[in-house]
């Protein structure tokens, strides 16, 4: 691999910067009965009058656990949304730094490239929807800190190729950020377990897909030591509100009515998959590891618009590149996915 060094690529002013200490990181509690007048909180119960732990440490021990990592290795925040925001800021300076993006792909990584004032270079996947892995190490310079990887890939549902990405891990001397949201849904293997082979892995997951969590907005990051311990120097303090880690450990730990819950998305998706391509108007239904697919339509925006007249929302994504007269289909119940196909059945 190309020289991999951690310090060259977090910012300056990272560097130097002395985290804000809560009181809940000055004193942590070993469970002995104390009186906490270190925060300046409401002494009246009512279950959420104290400070969240900063650490999430119950949650984060379970997670690691699950995952097969060191709690070392993982940073909580507030949705996988706030996780990129982070890495952004560590590694990116505005307005010298860039990033590598390949549409079409999760809109956030440009959104958060905007708000950073980071230049968005964008190198666009092949036709199959793979790497274009020689025009990415050819748009790579000096100032390329990450290459944002989402695979499954969102809105296409492919995995990205193995031996691709490790091209670039090997080949690139920044960060690769490989987004798993749908790891969930995959057969494919989650990049966890190269995270020792590779310090320049960032893999981020969230509760927002398979968990069932998206309303409490919890992502998780998962990476080497050294760049988890710079991350918790810039992370708010308390980032994953009280509330969050509560109902978030409670959820992960229903582990056979989540396995229960993806085997049943994935037999709809299989079910919807097969109908979808007797529809007449639909031209493709491209493979999915995740919990949607994408077709090919020929007319995206008219159908789009028929299918709402019916009650039945969808994701128009003609206007992404390589992806004219597509819409995105979440997979949803029995029922949903019914409704769904009579609908379609019924504007075709
Ligand atoms: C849905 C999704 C996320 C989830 O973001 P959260 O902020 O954790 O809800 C992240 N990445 C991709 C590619 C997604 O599609």
């Amino acid at each position: 691999m190309t020289k991999f060094n951690l310090n060259t690529l977090v910012r300056e002013n990272i560097k130097g910067l002395q985290p804000y200490s809560s009181a809940r990181d000055e004193y942590v509690s070993d469970g002995t009965e104390m009186i906490f007048l270190d925060a300046n909180e409401n002494p009246f119960e009512n279950d959420v009058n104290r400070y969240p732990d900063p650490q999430q440490r119950n949650l984060k021990a379970v997670l690691a656990k699950q995952k097969g990592v060191q709690v070392d290795n993982l940073l909580l925040g507030n949705g996988s949304d706030e996780v990129l925001d982070l890495i952004f800021r560590v590694f990116c300076e505005p307005n010298v730094d860039n990033i590598i993006s390949l549409p079409p792909t999760y809109g956030m990584y440009k959104v958060l490239s905007g708000i950073n004032a980071i230049e968005n270079r964008e190198v666009l996947l092949t036709k199959e929807f793979q790497l274009d892995v020689p025009q990415i190490l050819d748009t790579v310079d000096k100032n390329s800190k990450i290459i944002f990887i989402c695979s499954p890939n969102n809105p296409t549902g492919n995995s990205i190729d193995k031996s691709d990405i490790l091209k670039l891990l090997k080949g690139f001397s920044g960060l690769i950020v490989i987004d798993e949201a749908y790891i969930d849904f995959s057969d494919k293997e989650s990049w966890l377990g190269q995270l020792n082979e590779f310090p320049n892995l960032i893999v981020t997951q969230t509760l927002s897909k398979a968990y069932g969590l998206a309303g409490i907005r919890l992502g998780l990051c998962f990476a080497s030591t050294e760049i988890i311990t710079v991350m918790n120097r810039i992370k708010p303090p308390y980032n994953v509100n009280q509330l969050t880690q509560k109902r978030a450990l409670e959820q992960v730990l229903k582990t056979e009515v989540l396995s229960h819950e993806v085997t049943q998305i994935l037999k709809e998706k299989k079910r919807l998959t097969k109908i979808l391509s007797n529809v007449g108007f639909i031209d493709k239904v491209y493979p999915s590891d995740a919990n949607f697919v994408l077709v090919k339509v020929d007319d995206a925006n008219a159908r789009y618009k028929q299918l709402l007249q019916k009650g039945v929302v969808v994701r128009n994504r003609t206007t992404q590149p390589l992806c004219e007269n597509t819409l995105r289909l979440t997979v949803g119940t029995k029922e949903e996915n019914e409704k769904l196909i009579t609908a379609l059945n019924e504007i075709a």
